[in-house]
């Protein structure tokens, strides 16, 4: 089977029924860059920048992020690149940037700490534009977006990036924006922020972890934690019919687009791009070519009529086995 899994790395991840999924890699450091070409993504479809801080004692200047981010664009040139701007806090810190809260999942997260500090957002998105410069292959991704303003704020701070560049004399070109949904409040928005941007991308581990009220990292309550819940599933779904109603292209960039059982499902839903950890690449390229879309929409129609997680696990762990 590793051998076959090899031999598909050139090959595209289309259904035996002509459905076309678009598999990208989750990166964090450069040290990714190899392993993910190896296993045959079509560019990047995370980057969390968040790495290239939280491995030095102090934040990165323009120019030192400005040297990471044109190394990892021109790698995957003209594959597309979604870089994810700073997300801190939460389960994030960095050893020099002190945020102690009572609750930090419901604190100072994401975007919210570089709107109250634009200085570093504002370095970062100049940084990000300067490394595409002559490329076309940045696209820029918000974190924890709650609320409408906060995308409106952060789109403000790159046309500041954007205009401060060009009375420079940089040539720059706008980039693609996404928004990321994974806050329950960005479901329920989730038009009126399709609207603003080109692209979704549903972080499954997060939106997860704030519907079924677990934190992803407790022990205590991890079996509480399931990707397949039925709550989880109709947001996901909701997510994916809005960005459909709005010709924005949607991905999945949780750990549950590396998920064999789940891909299926969001096979099913019509997903657009998958972004995974190149490890898990070889085998859900598998997966789509070897399920067709009318069966994956099948085994959705089957799991949305489920009110437990466990049955829907099953079915799809059946209907795995049964492809050997
Ligand atoms: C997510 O929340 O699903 C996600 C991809 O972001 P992170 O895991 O970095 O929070
Ligand atoms: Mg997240």
């Amino acid at each position: 089977l590793t051998e076959e899994l090899k031999g598909l790395r050139d090959l595209p991840a289309e259904t035996p029924d002509g459905f076309r999924v678009h598999l990208y890699a989750n990166i964090g450091l450069l040290a990714d860059i190899e392993l993910s070409l190896a296993a045959g993504t079509e560019g990047v479809g995370l980057y969390r920048t968040e790495l290239l801080f939280m491995v030095r004692d102090q934040f990165p200047t323009e120019e030192e992020q400005y040297a990471v981010y044109r190394k990892l664009l021109q790698a995957f040139t003209p594959s597309p690149v979604v870089l994810r701007v700073l997300d801190v806090g939460g389960d994030k810190f960095l050893p020099y940037f002190s945020i102690e809260e009572a609750n930090p999942f419901l604190g100072w997260r994401g975007i919210r700490v570089i709107l109250d500090h634009p200085e570093i957002f504002l370095t970062q998105v100049r940084a990000s534009l300067r490394a595409a410069e002559g490329l076309s292959n940045l696209n820029l991704l918000f974190p924890m977006i709650s609320a409408v303003s906060e995308l409106e704020e952060a789109l403000h701070i790159v046309r500041r990036a954007y205009e401060g560049l060009v009375e420079e004399g940089v040539r720059v070109t706008w980039p693609r924006v996404g928004v990321m949904i994974e806050v329950p409040a960005a479901v329920y928005q989730v038009e009126a922020l399709a609207r603003r941007v080109d692209f979704l991308s549903i972080g499954t581990n997060d939106l997860a972890q704030y519907l079924l009220a677990v934190d992803r990292s407790n022990e205590r309550v991890a079996e509480l934690y399931h990707s397949l819940h039925p709550a989880v599933l109709a947001a996901i779904l909701t997510v994916v019919k809005a960005a459909r109603r709005h010709h924005k292209p949607v991905s999945v960039c949780g750990e549950m687009a590396g998920e064999a059982t789940a891909a299926i499902l969001l096979l099913g839903m019509g997903i657009d791009n998958l972004s995974l950890t190149a490890g898990d690449l070889p085998r859900i390229k598998w997966i789509i070519r070897n399920f067709s879309q009318q069966y994956a929409r099948e085994l959705l129609a089957r799991a949305l009529r489920e009110e437990k997680p466990e049955p829907i696990h099953k079915m799809l762990c059946e209907a795995l086995d049964n492809f050997g």
